[in-house]
């Protein structure tokens, strides 16, 4: 079998808002494809509701400076400082040019880009909450993806959809093209380039209740750890505070933005104890630990481990205007009506920090420091700036696709000029052909889906919110063993077109390598810094690790390296809200 082979100039892997940013960039003055294993405009972007955060301060008086402060110390200090200044100083520029390309804001009455309050924005460097997230109701994300997805068909970028990337191509350690997998007919392709930018998106189906999509295996990150690529920070994963109860389809920070207050069993508004000046609007690390601790203290919703979301005193006319699809989820999934009725929540996996790391201008680097791989990017929930640190605020990560996705398709761009066209390597479809092979002739008995509900429960219960040393050793015993389990996974359809049942043993594959990363990397931290908070260390401890995490896979085994965190304006404090 051969593949079909293609070339061009630049790949973007990934139609989310960081790749679809990224080819405007490119489009017209390079040739450009686009790979997506999902139609454009089916990205989880498009999920997103709330907001996408930059001072415009049109309702209220705001500066890029205090942002910068907010993410710092939303980070709880592990965020780059010279990175995070990048996306606040760009946030204006960035948003404005949505507007420009036709992006429908809810607007002020004077007819300005209206903004809401999030979590963790505040004014004046920590005084209390400021208006800063730009809105389209609660379809934000919606109507980015669907405006760059217009602007890349208007300047010709070319879309190979439903390709599945398998695998990167490599010579001498620079990228040289990538293998994708076309799930229409079964055929491998090959595509030479000089350039290719990762915008995979995250990995929260590695968890039981998750607000992600069913697509979101953090493919890119698994095929860059296998390729021998460090991922940073894999430690830090982001509980959203308020998912609707079992299902984990978010509802939301807007909601609380707007006025929403979170209530125990006793009809408390319990966040006024953990956070005095920002209650319900502290950052999503805070408020799914507190959820969690009024729920170990007995205080859940009827015994259950969920609390209330209360939008009632908000009014139907509030809940349709600005929340119409929290309105309609809650309708739908839950058959109650915000308006009169409390509304059980839990928290949900959301966002992952970490990811392959990259320089503010989405070069990967290949050592998780200095080194620069040649021809390699990556850009949006898949890289790790870092802007978040060990927590991402609100309304951060639609703004971080944005610029950071620009500025990877800009540096890309200048890159071209002097890229030369690398060999490919021989055979270059050989390793991700055997892939699936090993996968269609297995005869062995495991089910993917067993395995996988194994998996998320593992990480679930004992690599979510609240972790324990012990806890973490037994969900990394867990996962080791079913990646043996996984070698002998048995597919039911072994056929050639539309194998649905093969890309989802692929991502299985994916999903445990992260899922080894992410519990390796915080069974070694032992301290409590943003997301992830160790019972049995439950003090920062900048001492010892005011530093960046950096695990790598040599001869199939996990490996630790630290590097340290880039400090400019604020030295850390500790984090009260
Ligand atoms: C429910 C929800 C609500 C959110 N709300 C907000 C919000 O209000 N504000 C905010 O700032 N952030 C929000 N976020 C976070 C934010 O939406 C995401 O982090 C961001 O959109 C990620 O964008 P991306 O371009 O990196 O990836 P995605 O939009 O996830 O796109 C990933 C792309 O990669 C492609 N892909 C993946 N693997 C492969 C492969 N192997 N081969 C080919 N293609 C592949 C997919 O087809 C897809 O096109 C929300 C997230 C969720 C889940």
């Amino acid at each position: 079998m051969s593949p079909i082979h293609h070339t061009y100039d630049a790949l973007v892997v990934g139609a989310g808002g960081a790749g679809l940013r990224a080819a405007i960039e490119l489009a017209g003055k390079a040739s450009v494809a686009v790979l997506t294993k999902v139609y454009p405009t089916r990205s989880h972007t498009g999920a997103a509701q709330g907001g996408i955060a930059a001072t415009l301060a049109n309702v209220e008086e705001d500066h890029w400076e205090w942002h910068v402060f907010d993410t710092v110390k939303g980070s709880d200090y592990l965020g780059d400082q010279d990175a995070i200044e990048v996306l606040c100083t760009e946030a204006n520029e960035t948003v404005y040019e949505l507007e420009r390309m036709g992006l429908p804001f809810t607007r002020t009455p004077e007819g300005r880009i209206d903004q809401r309050r999030f979590g963790g924005h505040m004014r004046n460097y920590g005084e209390g909450p400021v208006r800063r997230a730009c809105y389209a109701a609660d379809r934000t994300g919606h109507v980015i993806l669907h405006t760059l997805h217009q602007r890349c068909v208007k300047l010709g970028v070319q879309f190979f959809n439903e390709f599945q990337v398998l695998d990167l191509l490599f010579h001498d350690g620079a990228c040289c093209g990538a293998v994708a997998y076309e799930l229409a007919s079964g055929e491998l392709h090959v595509f030479r380039a000089r350039a290719v930018i990762l915008a995979t998106g995250g990995f929260g189906r590695m968890y039981r209740v998750t607000a992600n999509a069913h697509t979101l295996t953090g493919d890119g990150d698994a095929i860059a750890l296998r390729r021998g690529i460090p991922l940073q920070d894999m430690e830090f994963y982001q509980f959203h505070p308020t998912g609707i109860h079992r299902k984990g389809i978010l509802l939301s920070e807007a909601s609380r933005g707007e006025g929403a207050i979170l209530r125990n069993n006793d009809g408390e508004r319990f966040m006024e104890r953990y956070a005095p000046t920002m209650k319900d609007l502290a950052p999503r690390d805070m408020v799914s630990r507190s959820i969690y601790q009024e729920i170990r203290a007995g205080r859940g919703i009827g015994g259950q481990d969920c609390v209330h979301l209360d939008f009632r005193h908000l009014g139907r006319d509030v809940i349709r205007k600005k929340l119409p699809d929290v309105n309609d989820f809650i309708q739908t999934y839950l058959a109650i009506d915000p308006a009169v009725d409390l509304v059980p929540i839990q928290p949900t996996a959301h966002y992952a920090m970490g990811g392959v790391p990259t320089t503010v201008d989405g070069q990967v680097r290949g050592d998780g420091k200095d080194a620069i791989v040649p021809g390699l990017y990556a850009a949006g929930e898949c890289a790790c700036v870092s802007v978040h640190g060990a927590n991402r605020l609100g309304t951060n990560s639609l703004l971080e696709i944005v610029v950071f996705g620009r500025r990877a398709g800009r540096r890309a761009l200048t890159d071209l000029q002097r890229a030369e066209w690398l060999p490919l390597p021989e055979r270059p479809d050989g390793p991700a052909r055997e892939q699936l092979e090993r996968l269609l002739d297995s005869s062995g008995h495991e089910l993917v889906a067993a395995i996988r509900q194994e998996l998320q429960e593992a990480m679930t219960t004992w690599g979510g919110v609240l972790r324990t040393g012990e806890e973490l050793q037994k969900c990394l015993d867990t996962v080791v063993g079913l990646k043996e389990r996984y070698q002998k996974v048995r597919l039911e359809d072994r056929g050639k077109t539309y194998n649905t049942d093969l890309l989802e043993a692929v991502e299985l594959g994916h999903l445990l390598d992260l899922a080894e990363a992410t519990v390796f990397a915080a069974l070694a931290r032992t301290e409590s810094r943003g997301a992830h908070y160790r019972e049995d260390y439950p003090q920062r401890d900048d001492a010892n690790w005011l530093k960046h995490s950096l695990v790598r896979q040599v001869d199939g085994r996990l490996e630790l390296d630290y590097k340290p965190v880039v400090i400019t304006r604020f030295q850390p404090q500790e984090r009260k809200y």
